[in-house]
């Protein structure tokens, strides 16, 4: 049983679909899933192996092995941790410094840029050969954690696991097109809405901003697909910390918190019941907008 976190990213999806299929390679049979809700966002509806997934309602409560990657604390297998918990061994495979070490095993790295160093060096001790599927798998999960190679994370050992795996057979370029420059107009549309709103905090280093069930609706768009607006945010050259408020269907709010080093948004964010990286966090909020961004701006002024 190969799993991730709830919600999965490039680095979550692509880590377990990579392992999947070097062990289906080699005569194994591998179950992978994730959690409810148990939708891939289209910018990664491309990755090889994408159809092996098992909805997580047809998983066993009772594998023999769970490995799951990326997910910090138990809490992030969403509507697996049962599966997890039933399993008679479990390896946890990371790279969050907020990990609580929940597996019997734990391959945990928090200067690994990605889960899939981790998953890479796996493969090899494992003798499991790459091919060109799990190198393109491995290859996405890589290029978006790193944020193209350009987060302080990124080393010269990271240019060269790149490097290796474009040598195995991956076509870098439509990666790229596939989860960089393949937006619907309707993200571009709601885009002008959110950025139109954002809003400066000087005395917290802060910018933010939110969206809105309704704004999702009125262009016609998942919240998966606004996973890089963050991106766009933490561009304001006169914050150190950025913030996106996303507004659930029941009416909470998932945070996403940007640092470029001046505070360690992982420490916030762990304060408060949800984790990360010193770099990139999140958690969940039940208060609303204003108090939500009252709160992380108290936090950051404390820290
Ligand atoms: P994002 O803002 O892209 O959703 O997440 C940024 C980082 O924070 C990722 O490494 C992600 O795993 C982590 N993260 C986001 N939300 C949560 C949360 O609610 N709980 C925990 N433990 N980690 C989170
Ligand atoms: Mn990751």
């Amino acid at each position: 049983m190969i799993s991730c976190h709830v919600h999965p990213d490039g680095d979550a999806l692509g880590s377990a679909l990579a392992l999947h299929r070097a062990l289906a390679n080699d005569g194994r049979k591998p179950v992978v899933s994730f959690s409810e809700p148990f939708t891939v966002a289209r910018q990664y509806r491309f990755l090889p192996g994408i159809e092996e997934l098992t909805p997580p309602d047809q998983i066993s409560r009772a594998a023999d092995l769970f490995v799951c990657f990326d997910a910090g604390s138990l809490d992030r297998l969403g509507s697996l941790v049962d599966a997890f918990e039933g399993a008679a061994r479990t390896i946890v495979v990371d790279h969050h410094a907020s990990n609580t070490r929940f597996g019997d095993v734990n391959l945990v790295d928090p200067s690994a840029p990605a889960s899939a160093v981790l998953c890479r060096e796996l493969l090899r001790r494992l003798d499991l050969p790459l091919d060109p599927q799990i190198a393109t798998d491995l290859y996405t999960a890589l290029v978006t954690d790193t944020g193209r190679f350009q987060y302080q994370s990124t080393v010269p050992e990271t240019h060269l696991l790149a490097a290796e795996l474009l040598a195995a057979g991956v076509k870098q370029y439509e990666v790229a097109k596939a989860v960089f420059e393949t937006n619907d107009i309707g993200y571009l549309r709601l885009l002008a809405d959110v950025l139109a709103r954002i809003q400066q905090i000087p005395a917290a280093s802060l910018v933010w901003t939110w969206v809105t069930q309704a704004d999702l609706a009125r262009h016609g768009i998942d919240m998966e697909q606004t996973e890089s607006l963050i991106d766009l945010v933490r561009t304001d050259g006169s914050a150190d910390v950025a913030a996106v408020l996303k507004e659930q269907p029941d009416g909470t709010y998932k945070v996403s918190l940007r640092s470029k080093g001046g505070a360690n948004v992982g420490q916030l964010a762990t304060a408060v019941g949800g984790g990360g990286h010193a770099l990139a966090a999140g958690f969940t909020s039940d208060l609303d907008v204003e108090a939500t961004i009252q709160r992380i701006v108290a936090a950051l002024q404390a820290a």
